[in-house]
């Protein structure tokens, strides 16, 4: 309908048509306190870019947009609660400032961006920005980290956002980045100090270091070579996104893994000789846990006058997110992939890393190191085994969505022990059966299939969405 026909309407039938939209200087504002960045803590992608006019004047351009938290119109996504007023919903508080593709995420997915987790973003990216911008000692300490680094600081402080505490733990995630503790020194490896093997074993040590130097080298000297800043002086420390690659191989007879995952991580580096002919290397890969993978994989590799120091290890960050494979654009793992991996690892395996040459969001692999990284597995079995059986779940409901053809909502109770995976997909089953061929536009439930402590549990579909949920007696839910 054009606005024209819209405006001849009475107000009641107009109402629905309205979009209360941001001013242009509500929108710059919302793009200047988010640092012209992505607020969502997982992209964070720099939306604001120099751009040449076709006159040959040289401006700047965005690809960010300034979303609406409650919807702009009546039937959007996360509409606004009852009594928000027009100003309210174009006032720069209900306004989140990301990166196109992920507001058509937000939108998209509305389920999984509820209005109170993107005030959550919009607040710790603010917060964040002003305090990179405005103190002198966070801003210069800001510089030397990744940006998914120094906002997880404010994430992980969020509750209060102490400022003298994040101060000290912006501080020392620069700190570490010197990989100089002792922790880190030397190998995993180790032998009694009195065993016949030791000089043998010493150099095995030596030459392991070698490699690890001279595969940093070549991975730093492509790095180096994307740079394109006319100010950088080849000494300093960069900093760079970089994709890399964690397969696994068997430790008796070296075969490697046919699956692997790729993540996005940080990598930082630093190569100079000094006038008196010491060398002087760093390199450090730093891997975010996405959304489809939560592993962490931390390598130092640091050479200088005390000589040469490898850690490698990988751990296990925060529970697996039923948000994979949501987004096609994303890194692209497969959760199979990911349980053949996590399945290698559990078979006892041992976790490798390669490290791609080239900067940037790049899938090829083809500019993959061909040599990989030794990692020291810091994760215990149950740790492991928790990862699995999670994963397995997030795989069987992705199957389900494919077989209804709606969208699985993950709850709680759908990861509990008692919910076995037999269970799940037979409910699924009979549900299918009982309500009949496709399209699936109304609503059913099956009986309680367990016990989860004094709650039963029931498969419920409804409007779209399959979920595993608490039966209630007194709701009145419509069968055919
Ligand atoms: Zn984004």
């Amino acid at each position: 309908m054009l606005d024209s026909q819209c405006e001849k309407l009475p107000p009641k039938y107009r109402k629905h048509h309205d979009r209360y939209e941001f001013s242009a200087s509500t929108k710059r504002d919302l793009a200047a306190a988010a640092g012209t960045k992505c607020a969502l803590p997982d992209c964070l992608t720099s939306t604001h870019f120099r751009d040449t006019k076709k006159n040959g004047e040289v401006g700047s351009a965005h690809l960010g947009k300034a979303s609406h938290i409650y919807a702009a119109s009546a039937n959007g996504p996360r509409p606004a609660p009852k009594g928000m007023t027009p100003d309210q919903i174009k006032h720069f508080s209900n306004g989140i400032w990301t990166c196109s593709s992920c507001a058509e995420k937000i939108d998209k997915i509305d389920i999984r961006y509820t209005a109170d987790r993107l005030l959550e973003m919009k607040k710790i990216r603010e917060t964040a920005q002003q305090m990179a911008a405005s103190d002198l000692e966070i801003a210069f300490y800001s510089r030397h980290i990744s940006p998914i680094a120094f906002d997880e600081i404010f994430w992980n402080n969020k509750d209060n956002l102490d400022i003298g505490r994040i101060r000290r733990e912006v501080k020392s995630a620069f700190h570490s980045l010197n990989a100089s503790d002792d922790k880190s020194r030397g190998s995993s490896l180790s032998v009694p100090p009195d065993c016949v093997l030791k000089p043998v074993v010493k150099d095995i040590r030596a030459m392991m270091r070698h490699s690890d130097r001279n595969r940093a080298l070549d991975i730093l000297g492509a790095w180096a070579a994307t740079i394109k800043d006319p100010f950088w002086d080849r000494r300093g420390l960069h900093i760079h996104y970089v994709t890399v690659a964690i397969s696994a191989r068997n430790p008796e007879n070296g075969e490697i893994c046919e699956s692997s995952i790729r993540l996005r991580s940080d990598g930082w580096g630093q190569h100079y000789t000094d006038v008196d002919g010491s060398e002087f290397l760093r390199f450090a890969i730093s891997t975010s846990a996405g959304p489809r993978c939560n592993l962490r994989w931390k390598l130092s590799v640091s050479l200088d006058k005390e000589g040469l120091r490898t850690s490698s290890e990988l751990r296990l960050s925060g529970n697996l997110s039923p948000a994979m494979n949501l987004y096609p654009g994303e890194l692209a793992n497969s959760i199979s992939e990911y349980i053949a991996l996590l399945t290698t690892l559990a078979e006892g395996w041992s976790p490798i890393g390669y490290v791609n040459k080239i900067t940037g969001d790049s899938l090829n692999d083809d500019q993959m190191h061909s040599e990989p990284f030794r990692i020291v597995m810091r994760l215990t079995e149950q740790e492991l085994e928790a990862t699995l059986y999670r994963a397995r779940k997030i795989q069987l409901a992705q199957q389900l969505e494919i077989e209804w053809g709606y969208l699985f909502s993950y709850s709680d109770i759908y990861f509990s022990d008692e919910l076995d995976l037999k269970t799940i997909q037979r409910a699924s089953d009979d549900l299918r059966r009982q309500m009949g061929p496709p399209p699936y536009w109304y609503r059913g439930e099956t009986d309680v299939l367990k016990m989860v402590g004094n709650r039963g549990v029931v498969l419920r579909v409804r409007e779209g969405i399959l979920r595993f949920e608490e039966y209630q007696s007194n709701r009145q839910t419509m069968r055919l």
